[in-house]
């Protein structure tokens, strides 16, 4: 069994805990937070050792009467492999405490590619981070926009992408957050660091990336134009990408799907937990091709994406694993079809 430490205990380390307690070959050492509200108590009920993330943290959780296990460092010094689901750059300052003792560690998409040295996306490229001490997950845009890029590319050879991506403006318990009437361009400036970033995985192409900031919490939108080198037809492309792990389509003709609350919906009657997606949503009636290049809309469920790729960079650090045996494995536990 691998040990498992989450560092970071919310939007994406909570739905990584849940999903190393639903692998055969992990176990979840414990989960490490910061303040102790529900989230903690939830953490608790469930099982899970929680502990605190600093001394400051040990005093509030102690006052707060709820009981915790110990301190971060005593979580990662039990643990095999921590997942660090810290915000953005705090990642990289925790990475002292997973060097000192000599610990690997999975970082998410909000550091940069040199925290780890290698940015991952399971099937694309599984092979290269296998024994690596380091890993990072790319960001929940970045790793849908890989699955389909790659997919593309292998069978048809992309020679330029572009994408436009509307992103959820903050996840839905982010209620400081806004905007909650405007569209802001997120950034002017072109390209947005989606495009550059895809690159550190797959860099055989261009990728050029705009972004805006809409007034949804719930999913990203992304509209793709791909210039490919052969001739196609837009059977070949849906052939192709229906048979792409992790790639789900929708319809709206069949289906009546033709919003992001639509597919959050369909997420409810498919009974995941916390409506989670953990597959790039690709409207099929959308997938057109007119000359050389390929069109579609693709949602990304920003929360859940990255989930089953931070389980399988557990088993490539570890060495335990193929790719393909363990993405099955991590599709079969999470009960991800394909
Ligand atoms: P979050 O802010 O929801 O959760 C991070 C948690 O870590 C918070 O509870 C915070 O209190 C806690 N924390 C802060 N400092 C800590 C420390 N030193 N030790 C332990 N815990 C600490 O962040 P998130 O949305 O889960 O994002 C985590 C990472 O995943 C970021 O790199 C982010 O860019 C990336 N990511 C986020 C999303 C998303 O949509 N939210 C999607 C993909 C990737």
């Amino acid at each position: 069994m691998i040990r498992v430490a989450v560092n970071g205990y919310n939007v994406i380390g909570r739905r990584v805990a849940d999903a190393v307690t639903l692998q055969p070959d992990m176990k979840l050492v414990g989960v490490a937070k910061v303040k102790p509200d529900y989230k903690a108590r939830s953490a608790i009920e469930k099982g899970y050792r929680v502990f605190a993330a600093d001394e400051k943290g040990r005093k509030a959780f102690q006052e707060a009467g709820i009981g915790f296990a110990g301190l971060s460092r005593d979580l990662v010094s039990e643990a095999d492999i921590v997942v660090d689901a810290t915000p953005e750059d705090v990642g990289s300052q925790n990475k002292l405490m997973y060097v000192s003792l000599g610990k690997k560690a999975i970082f998410q998409g909000g550091e940069e590619h040199e925290i780890a040295g290698t940015s991952f996306v399971a099937q694309c490229n599984f092979d290269e981070a296998i024994g690596k001490r380091y890993v990072r997950v790319v960001s929940c845009n970045t790793t849908a926009l890989c699955r389909v890029l790659h997919s593309i590319d292998q069978r048809f050879g992309i020679t330029k992408a572009n994408v436009v991506i509307a992103r959820r403006a903050a996840d839905p318990d982010e209620s400081s957050k806004g905007p909650i009437d405007s569209v802001v361009l997120d950034p002017v400036s072109i390209p947005s660091h989606h495009g550059p970033d895809v690159n550190t995985v797959l860099p055989g192409f261009p990728v050029i990336s705009m972004a805006m900031k809409i007034p949804t919490t719930h999913m990203h939108l992304h509209s793709l134009i791909v210039s490919v080198k052969g001739d196609y037809s837009t059977n070949d492309v849906i052939d192709k990408l229906s048979k792409t792990p992790r790639i789900m389509f929708v319809e709206s003709k069949r289906d009546g799907i033709k919003s992001t609350g639509n597919v959050m919906d369909l997420a409810r009657e498919m009974g995941r937990p916390r409506n989670d997606l953990y597959e790039a949503v690709i409207w099929r009636d959308s997938i057109k091709v007119i000359g050389k290049e390929v069109y579609l809309f693709m949602a990304v469920h920003q929360e859940a994406i990255v989930t089953p790729e931070n389980i399988d960079a557990i088993r490539a650090v570890m060495k335990t694993k193929g790719g393909s045996e363990s993405i099955r494995m991590t599709n079969s536990a999470l009960k991800i079809a394909g």
